[in-house]
C-alpha cells in the first residue's frame, strides 16, 4: 500500500518538474495537482571524523577512538570510530539516487566528531559544519534543507549559549540559502527558527534548539525558559493555529525518557515537563516530531493527560556507527524517508535505510539497503497517534513478536541476536508511551518496574 503510494507520488512529480520543492506546485506556480503523497528525508547525526583513515596501528586509525584499537576498519568506517566522509558521501549518494521524490529534507544536528574539549575548537567545529553544508548543497542544489543544532555543534560541546556566539553567525550565513530573513534572525540570536516549508504549502518546521535544556549545558542552568525559546515557541504555534497551517517540530535532542535507561529524561526534568504541556495545548497543530541524538531507531506517543494518544514522535538512527569500548550494542548508518498526505501533512509512513556496515567494508562498496517500512512491517494502517498507541500496546504483549522486532531496528539490525529482559523491555515500551513523569511512573508500575530516578 504504502510503496504503491510512493510509485504514484513519484509518477506524478516526474510529470512536472521543479525537482525536490514544491511537490504540489506547477512549474508556472500556480497550485496544480496534488500528489497523493508528499515525502521528505531524515538524516541526524553525521559525526564526521576528518582524521580517519585505514592504517597498521588500529590505535591511530581515527581521533574519536580515543587511543583504543578500532575494532575491524574499513573504507566505510568502524565500530569504534566517527563517520569517514565516504560514508557520509555514500549516505547522500544513496539517497540522491534512490529514484525518490522528497520535497525537503530536515537535518537534525551533530556534525563534529566525537574527541575530547581540546582536541577541537570553535573554529574546528564551524569548518566540520560548513563542510557538511557544502556536501548537501553540492549534491543536492534545488532541495531546500531544514537543519537543527546538535549538542556537538558548539565548542565546548553541550555548551549552547542563550545569546547570540560566533557559532550562531556561522551557521546563519551558512544556512542562508535555505531559510528566509525572520528565520535567519532567530537563528543568530538563540539557535532556533520557524519557517514555513514552501509558500504554497501550509506546513510549518519549528526547528527547536533543545540543546538549551541539556544537562551538561552550564550556560542554562536554573534558567526557567532559555533564550525566551519557550515563549518564543507559545507564540509561534499561537500563530500557525489562527492561520491554519500544521507544524512539524524538529530538534536534536529529543522530549521524553531514554529508552534505555532506567527513568532518565533526555533534557533536564523541569524543561521536558514545559515543553510536553506546550506540545499537548497545541497537539492539533503539531503533525508530527522529528529528532536524533540517541543514535537510534525509537519512536514516541505522546498522550494528553486523560491518556488519549495525541502526537507520533520518532527519533532517527545516527549516520555515525560509533560506540565506545565498553558498550556491546551500536547501530548501523541509517537515513530515512517519511511520507505524509500533501492535504493535511499527516504522516502515512516511514521507509528506514540502512547500510550493513560490516558487509560494505567486505565488499568495498556501500549497498545502502531498504531495512523496513513502517506500516508494512508491524501491519498497521498509518503513523497517526492512535495506531502507534495501539501498536506499542502490542509490544507490551509477553513474548510479542512485534517487539523483538522493534528491539532489531533500535539497532538498525546492528545485531539481531539481541535480546531485551523484563525490565530492558518495560523501560523501552514506558519510553514509547511515558513522556513525562506521572504518565512514565504510571507506565512502570503497570509492567511492575519501581521509578528509580
Ligand atoms: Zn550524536
Ligand atoms: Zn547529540
Amino acid at each position: 500500500m504504502a510503496l504503491l503510494g510512493a510509485l504514484v507520488c513519484c509518477l506524478l512529480v516526474a510529470g512536472h518538474g521543479r525537482p525536490g520543492l514544491g511537490l504540489s506546485v506547477a512549474p508556472g506556480g500556480s497550485p496544480g495537482p496534488a500528489p497523493a503523497v508528499g515525502q521528505f528525508w531524515h538524516v541526524t547525526d553525521l559525526h564526521l571524523d576528518p582524521t580517519y583513515h585505514i592504517t597498521d596501528d588500529h590505535t591511530k586509525v581515527c581521533a574519536s577512538s580515543k587511543g583504543a584499537k578500532a575494532s575491524n576498519p574499513g573504507p566505510f568506517g568502524d565500530v569504534l570510530c566517527d563517520s569517514p566522509y565516504d560514508l557520509i558521501l555514500s549516505a547522500f549518494d544513496f539517497i540522491k539516487n534512490s529514484g525518490q521524490e522528497a520535497s525537503f529534507m530536515i537535518w537534525t544536528g551533530d556534525s563534529p566528531p566525537h574527541v575530547p574539549v581540546y582536541e577541537l575548537s570553535t573554529d574546528k567545529v564551524i569548518s566540520v559544519i560548513a563542510n557538511m553544508t557544502a556536501t548537501i548543497r553540492s549534491l543536492f542544489p534545488n532541495l531546500r534543507v531544514f537543519p537543527a543544532l546538535g549538542n556537538h555543534d558548539y565548542w565546548p560541546q553541550d555548551q549552547l549559549p542563550v545569546v547570540t556566539s560566533k557559532v550562531y553567525n556561522a551557521v546563519a550565513d551558512l544556512w542562508k540559502p535555505w531559510l528566509d530573513e525572520e528565520a535567519i534572525r532567530t537563528l543568530r540570536k538563540g539557535g532556533f527558527y520557524s519557517q514555513k516549508v514552501s509558500p504554497n504549502l501550509n506546513l510549518r518546521i519549528i526547528s527547536l534548539n533543545t540543546n538549551l535544556y541539556y544537562p551538561p549545558n552550564i550556560m542554562t542552568l536554573n534558567e526557567t525558559d532559555p533564550a525566551n525559546q519557550f515563549e518564543w515557541l507559545e507564540n509561534t504555534l499561537n500563530t500557525s493555529q489562527q492561520n491554519k497551517e500544521k507544524v512539524y517540530i524538529i530538534a536534536h535532542i529529543p522530549v521524553g525518557y531514554l529508552p534505555y535507561l532506567s527513568s532518565t529524561t533526555a533534557m533536564r526534568e523541569f524543561h521536558n515537563e514545559k515543553l510536553i504541556d506546550i506540545f499537548r495545548k497545541y497537539s492539533s497543530v503539531i503533525v508530527g516530531q522529528f529528532y536524533g541524538h540517541t543514535h537510534r531507531d525509537s519512536m514516541m506517543v505522546l498522550s494528553d493527560q486523560k491518556g488519549s494518544p495525541i502526537n507520533s514522535l520518532f527519533v532517527a538512527p545516527a549516520v555515525t556507527p560509533v560506540k565506545s569500548v565498553l558498550q556491546k550494542q551500536t547501530n548501523n548508518p541509517g537515513v530515512r524517508l517519511f511520507q505524509y498526505d500533501p492535504h493535511d501533512y499527516k504522516l502515512l509512513d516511514m521507509l528506514q535505510y540502512y547500510l550493513n556496515l560490516t558487509d560494505a567494508n567486505l565488499k568495498g562498496e556501500s549497498d545502502w539497503k531498504l531495512e523496513y517500512v513502517l506500516t508494512q512491517t508491524y501491519s498497521i494502517e498509518d503513523l497517526q497517534p492512535k495506531t502507534l498507541y495501539g501498536l506499542a500496546k502490542q509490544f507490551a504483549i509477553l513474548g510479542s513478536e512485534q517487539f523483538i522486532k522493534y528491539y532489531n531496528y533500535y539497532f538498525v539490525s546492528y545485531d539481531s541476536s539481541v535480546i531485551c529482559n523484563r525490565k530492558c523491555k518495560a523501560y523501552q515500551i514506558c519510553a514509547i508511551l511515558g513522556l513525562d513523569h506521572s504518565s512514565y511512573v504510571d507506565c512502570l508500575k503497570q509492567h511492575y518496574i519501581k521509578y528509580h530516578p
